[in-house]
């Protein structure tokens, strides 16, 4: 039996160009949904959103080494090997060491220990409409955001009510791990991009992972008035590689105005919430067109 809902990531390769804001507008206009934010090194759509944490969790992102004074015999031989020269004067900077368990191997005393640790938390919220939403913080310095964005849906997937019909997921930048794990599961992809060379750079690139995994993309440019030659050429890739467009938004300093604020673009500008309202429509009918119940 096929589930509910449709999954769609909303991704846009660097940051800046406006996908946060896009997902905050989608999360307010979208009714039985739940939502995710998987930038777990930036993570910002809470600022957006305003949701009531109901629970937090702690996250293991890996092992890290500790030496146990007690039974160090101060030899020096795991410092000495140590290639992130995480080690010390007999400690252990917990931040540098990357886990690889080596020098617990070769302490001739046994006085090190290998214990997981805690990398981060992970959020469980409501909505003002009582709406789930989840997001995650790393710890500064920690890494392993690709396990925590897997982490993180998994826990926001687990329990879904047969009423959800929509899980939105804002994805994290770039096209490596995290992406990987944001797009897991996905029915579509929301690809917001900006009339700029690296806005269509990056747009190509993501297409490219999407191909890759087989999941289907539609484009939203926004700023698309910025620079007619560059948004000709999205146009173009785009109707090329039968990628549709389902939407554009012209310039507008309001949404700066609106981040900045901590506000919702949609709930402090009619015209906007029109045009992605008209948006939205228009993803509907392609993300239905893509899926077989
Ligand atoms: S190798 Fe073991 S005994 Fe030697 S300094 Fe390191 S922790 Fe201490
Ligand atoms: S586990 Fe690896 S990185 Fe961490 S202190 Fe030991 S040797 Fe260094």
């Amino acid at each position: 039996m096929g589930k509910d809902y449709k999954q769609i990531v909303i991704l846009s390769g660097k940051g800046g160009t406006g996908k946060t804001t896009f997902s905050g507008a989608f999360a307010s206009l979208i009714n039985k949904k739940i939502v995710i934010d998987c930038d777990v090194d930036a993570a910002n759509l809470h600022l957006i959103l305003k949701p009531k944490i109901i629970n937090r969790y702690d996250f293991s992102g890996g092992k890290k080494a500790l030496i146990d004074n007690f039974n160090c015999q101060q030899c020096g031989l795991c410092e000495s090997i140590c290639r992130f020269d995480a080690i010390h004067n007999y400690e252990i900077d917990q931040l540098s060491c990357e886990g690889c368990g080596f020098c617990v191997r070769i302490c001739p005393y046994n006085a090190i220990k290998f214990g997981s640790s805690q990398s981060g938390h992970l959020f469980e919220c409501v909505l003002e409409d009582e709406s789930k939403f989840y997001y995650a913080k790393l710890f500064p310095g920690e890494g392993n955001s690709g396990k925590l964005v897997s982490e993180i849906k998994r826990k926001a997937l687990e329990n879904i009510s047969g009423e959800i019909k929509w899980v939105i997921v804002d994805g994290p930048p770039g096209i490596g791990c995290p992406v990987n794990a944001s797009i897991a599961g996905a029915d579509y992809v929301v690809i917001v991009t900006e009339p700029t060379v690296s806005g269509i750079h990056d747009l190509k690139r993501l297409l490219q992972l999407l191909n890759t995994f087989k999941i289907k993309a539609g484009v939203i440019i926004n700023k698309n008035d910025l620079n007619k030659s560059i948004s000709d050429q999205i146009y173009e890739y785009a109707e090329i590689h039968n990628i549709p467009v389902i939407g554009t938004i012209p310039y507008n300093t309001d949404f700066v105005k609106a981040l900045i604020n901590g506000a919702n673009i949609v709930e402090s500008n009619n015209k906007v919430r029109e045009e992605i309202s008209d948006i939205l429509i228009g993803l509907e009918q392609e993300v239905n067109k893509t899926i077989n119940y």
